[in-house]
């Protein structure tokens, strides 16, 4: 995450000739995508921060170009899922890591904390002979209003000459209090990123993620759910084939039952409680309360995956003919979540329209975009 590992990342991938492709499917980059799973399940599911530690031995040349690349794929996962609240969460974690991995850095500290502020100046405690770090009060004062707690406040800190002391405080040695800041430049380096790479980025390529992204939402949603409603999807953003379901069924048409299984378990992947999923058959010819609640349940229950479109159009439940909707006659569309995620995409670059165009990033081209 540091502004550096741009350039490093880029000389990772063209070093060892690895392509997105196969940073998604080649055998041998397995441990590098388990690893990104690894740190993207614990933004994820850990709220109160992530451990920091890493079962990856960094002493050798394939432990660091692992643990690098795993950062990029989960990097390019987040992207790809045009998740806001993904965004945020794995950023957190991230940051939280690197809160937690510079604080221990004696011997980069320095160098570190540089990248990130526009200076640093360090010297002897006169009472504990511990190191203490001045940061320039620009940065402090920029930074300090995202922090809570009263040593965050400016009156509150001993000031010379336009530097700031981050003294030892509350448990933490001084880099450690200085860290904390750090993070805080972290945070906003991670979020232009991620949205720089997500406005560049085409459904092609996108797509290429599906899986992952799926994955990860998913446990997002189960994570969440307590948290805050998941409405993620506007209707807007529904693909045909979903949208038809439960027209159907609102206007009392028959559906079939691939249709009903389909609906069903494609409400639940955009989050709908079960009580919600029930109501869209609630105008079924055939409507009881009790079966639907019963069938909704076990969809629910056993994590159904919605059918994928090569399913749907053998079981003439999808609606449209070349021509109809420009996205699915796309090739590369073969799951209505890749529709969803498409719609999202649109809707999150909608506002930047006249930026980097949808197709810059194109598939293959990560090593010239890599952070
Ligand atoms: S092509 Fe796929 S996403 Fe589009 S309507 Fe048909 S089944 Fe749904």
């Amino acid at each position: 995450m540091l502004p550096q590992g741009r350039e490093h990342m880029r000389s990772v991938l063209s070093e060892n000739g690895i392509t997105v492709e196969d940073l998604i499917e080649a055998p041998w980059l397995e441990d590098v995508r388990n690893r990104g799973r690894l740190r993207l399940l614990e933004s994820v599911m850990h709220r109160d921060g992530v451990d920091a530690a890493t079962v990856v031995d960094l002493s050798t040349d394939l432990g660091r170009m692992t643990e690098s690349l795993s950062f990029l794929h989960a990097m390019l996962v987040v992207c790809a899922s045009f998740d806001e609240r993904l965004l945020a969460r794995w950023i957190e974690g991230e940051a939280s890591r690197a809160d937690q991995l510079f604080g221990m850095d004696t011997d980069n500290f320095d160098k570190i904390a540089t990248s990130y502020l526009s200076g640093l100046k360090e010297e002897q405690s006169s009472g504990t002979r511990e190191i203490e770090y001045w940061v320039p009060m620009s940065d402090f004062i920029e930074l300090c209003p995202r922090i809570s707690g009263n040593y965050w406040r400016l009156a509150n800190r001993p000031l010379r000459e336009g530097w700031v002391c981050m003294n030892a405080s509350s448990g933490e040695d001084s880099r450690q209090r200085t860290s904390r800041l750090l993070k805080e430049r972290v945070r906003e380096y991670l979020d232009k990123s991620c949205r720089e790479r997500m406005e560049r980025m085409s459904d092609e390529f996108a797509a290429l993620f599906s899986e992952p992204v799926e994955r990860i939402t998913g446990l997002l949603s189960e994570r969440v759910s307590a948290e805050l409603p998941m409405s993620a999807a506007v209707r807007e953003d529904w693909p045909p084939c979903f949208e038809s379901a439960v027209s159907e069924l609102n206007q009392g048409v028959n559906v079939n039952h691939v249709g009903r299984v389909f609906l069903a378990s494609f409400s639940r992947s955009l989050g709908h409680s079960q009580e919600q999923t029930c109501a869209f058959f609630s105008g079924a010819p055939d409507y009881n309360a009790e079966t639907t609640s019963y069938q909704v349940s076990h969809v629910y229950e056993r994590e159904y995956t919605p059918h994928g479109c090569a399913s749907l159009k053998t079981s003439a439940r999808c609606p449209v003919n070349i021509g109809d909707d420009r996205l699915c006659d796309q090739e590369w569309m073969t799951h209505p979540l890749k529709y969803l995620r498409a719609k999202q995409r649109r809707r999150f670059q909608a506002p930047t329209e006249a930026g980097p165009t949808q197709e810059s990033e194109a598939k293959g081209s990560v090593s010239g975009n890599s952070s």
